[in-house]
Formats: structure tokens, C-alpha cells, sequence
């Protein structure tokens, strides 16, 4: 029987050894994007991506990251008494799946060589690994690259039908040299490189409502103009430091709805109007929730359903395509914790079907 959590050794898992095959993107251009990797786009759904191993197993049950919610996440949409309804089943079903061992040039864009190599061959050191303050096991490295990779496929995928969600994503606090706050490798970064690489968009906009501030892309992209940060969250929370992001709203603790909705209506339509993005990625992290046990606000379940579609619509109405991710969340209830995630879920179908998707984007 396995050991529950074997720790990874040094050179001894299936990743490393797959580094001598895969030397070189091994394709994922429009000719296989939507079609062996799966997913229909049903006209009256956007496109969702998922993995069963987004979700690392087996897991610590008392461990602080609450690692199950991806999968409870996709049980949820899946239900038809869940907050999707009908529809659920059918989006999940259709579901996008990203490819399996990404291509390291995709990471090696964004993190240094030596990290992310170290850290897909089980060599990270053990300050390294505690910085994470996550179990290091093969099952972690596999889904930390699945989570990135659905991201990339989510980014594509909005490009390409105006907008798309990742049951993952959202891994801001992950700096170029290493990981820290439970994020290992920056996912909103690796797709903005991504999709600059592919040619399909030049500017990105990283828009993060995660209640803790985006310090690791605010670093990655600082002296880059191509790709733009805004980062929302409390002041008074994780990183203690918090590097200067294009723009950083600073909530104090106890800040709720109006506090928030009005920041983004200051903020957002200005922003893409003086900076025009070709694609916009949002960090729709659920720990500001009023019940998040790490986030200090006061944001309600109403709030955070306004909040995603304002994002989302704001998106839409100018033009610009959104790929969202899920983001921080925190809650020892694992259903009520996969409800709040599935908010940006309903934001976006209920936009997908305002906006008339299907029909209308370009
Ligand atoms: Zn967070």
C-alpha cells in the first residue's frame, strides 16, 4: 500500500524523467487546442476547464490549504441541484482538458531555470518547500503544472470564444525564484507569456480580487508595460510586503460590498479604456468573503456574485475577452467552500447568455 504523502525524492519521479522528451513545446496550436484535448462550446455556455488531478490526492485532512475544493468544485457544477442548474452537467461534460506534462519553456518564460527545475524534480530545498507551506509529493508537482496548464488552455480559449473559466488558477503569490503564501508556479504569468508567444494577444490585463495581494505577478511584471496588474485586496493581510502592482487597491479589514463594487467601477473602465488589453485574466479568489477564514472582509454572497459579473460584463461590453480562475478560499466547510467558488461560475453563464456569446463575439 502507498504510504500516505510519500515525500518526493530527488530525481525519482515520472516528471523528471520526462524532461529528456520533453525539450520542446510538443503542440498545442489551434489544430489540437479545442479538438483532442476535448470540450464542445455549447452555444448557450461558455468553455470550462478541468482536470480530475486538480485536486492532488491522496492529501493531509487537517492540512490549512483546502486541497479537495477543485474536485468538490467541479462535483458541484456537475449537479443538477447545483448552482447551475441544468446547464451544469452539461458545461462539465463539455469540459476542456489541459494537457498533461506542459511544455517547460511555457514556465521557463516566466520562472527561473533553476527553480523550476528543481522544484518538477523533487529537489527543492526544505526552506523552499516551507516558504510554500505545502506537502511536497509527486501528486502536488502533477497538479501544480495541470492547474497552470488549465489556465493557459483558459486564456486560448477566451481568446478565441470571448470567455472561459479554469476550475484552478489564480497562483499569485508564485515569484520568478520561488513559491510562497501555497502557490509553487504563477499561472496567470505563464499564460500571459503564453498567449504573447502564440501571437494571439500582446497586452494582457491581470485583474486579481483575491483578498490577499498579487506580490508574486506584481514582481514578474514590473518593468514589463505588456502586461498590466491590478491587484484588490486587504491591506491589513498576507504578504506582509506587498511589491507595487500597476495599481493596488488596499481594502482595510472590515470593508464590504459597496466598499468593493465602487472601487471597481473607479478603476476598471478607466483602466481598460487607457490601456486596452488584448485579453484580460481575473483572479476571482473567494477569500473576502465575510466567512473566509483568512480574509478579513466583509463581502457577502450577493456581493461577490455583483463583483464577478461586473468584472466579467465590464469585459464584455468593451470588447475584451476574460478568462477567469477561482483563486483563494478558505472555509472548513468543504460544500459551503465549493459554493462560494462556483459564484464566478454563475457570473459568467448568466453573462454568457446576456451578451449573447455565441452570436455576437467577433
Ligand atoms: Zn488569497
Amino acid at each position: 500500500m502507498m504510504r500516505l504523502l510519500a515525500p518526493l525524492k530527488a530525481g525519482s519521479g515520472p516528471l523528471l524523467r520526462a524532461f529528456s522528451s520533453l525539450s520542446a513545446d510538443n503542440g498545442t496550436q489551434a489544430g489540437t487546442l479545442f479538438g483532442s484535448l476535448g470540450g464542445i462550446v455549447h452555444k448557450d455556455l461558455p468553455p470550462l476547464v478541468y482536470h480530475e488531478r486538480y485536486s492532488a490526492d491522496p492529501w493531509p485532512p487537517k492540512h490549512s490549504f483546502p486541497m479537495s475544493k477543485f474536485s468538490d468544485l467541479a462535483e458541484l457544477l456537475a449537479d443538477t441541484n447545483g448552482p447551475l442548474g441544468d446547464e451544469g452537467p452539461v458545461a462539465m461534460k463539455g469540459a476542456f482538458r489541459p494537457m498533461d506534462r506542459p511544455p517547460h519553456k511555457w514556465f521557463e518564460a516566466v520562472h527561473d531555470p533553476p527553480y523550476y527545475r528543481a522544484f518538477v524534480g523533487g529537489a527543492l530545498d526544505e526552506k523552499a518547500i516551507r516558504r510554500i507551506g505545502l506537502p511536497y509529493t509527486e501528486p502536488l508537482v502533477d497538479r501544480t503544472l495541470l492547474e497552470v496548464s488549465g489556465t493557459v488552455l483558459a486564456a486560448r480559449l477566451a481568446l478565441k470564444f470571448g470567455l472561459a473559466c479554469n476550475l484552478a488558477g489564480g497562483t499569485h503569490h508564485a515569484h520568478k525564484g520561488f513559491g510562497s503564501g501555497y502557490t509553487i508556479l504563477n499561472d496567470l504569468a505563464v499564460a500571459s507569456r503564453v498567449v504573447q508567444a502564440d501571437g494571439t494577444a500582446s497586452k494582457v490585463t491581470i485583474v486579481d480580487c483575491d483578498v490577499h495581494q498579487g506580490d508574486g505577478t506584481a514582481t514578474i511584471f514590473a518593468d514589463d508595460a505588456s502586461v498590466r496588474t491590478l491587484s484588490f485586496h486587504c491591506q491589513d493581510n498576507f504578504p506582509a510586503v506587498k511589491p507595487a502592482s500597476d495599481i493596488d487597491v488596499g481594502f482595510p479589514p472590515g470593508a464590504g460590498d459597496e466598499d468593493l463594487l465602487s472601487a471597481l467601477r473607479r478603476v476598471l473602465p478607466h483602466e481598460f479604456a487607457q490601456y486596452p488589453p488584448d485579453l484580460v485574466l481575473y483572479d476571482a479568489g473567494v477569500d473576502m468573503h465575510a466567512g473566509d477564514r483568512l480574509g478579513k472582509m466583509l463581502i457577502s454572497d450577493e456581493g461577490l456574485l455583483a463583483r464577478d459579473y461586473y468584472v466579467i460584463s465590464t469585459c464584455l461590453e468593451m470588447g475584451l475577452p476574460v478568462a477567469c480562475v477561482v483563486g483563494g478560499g478558505y472555509d472548513s466547510d468543504r460544500d459551503v467552500l465549493a459554493r462560494r467558488h462556483s459564484t464566478v461560475f454563475k457570473a459568467a453563464f448568466q453573462a454568457w447568455r446576456e451578451f449573447d456569446m455565441r452570436t455576437n463575439w467577433r
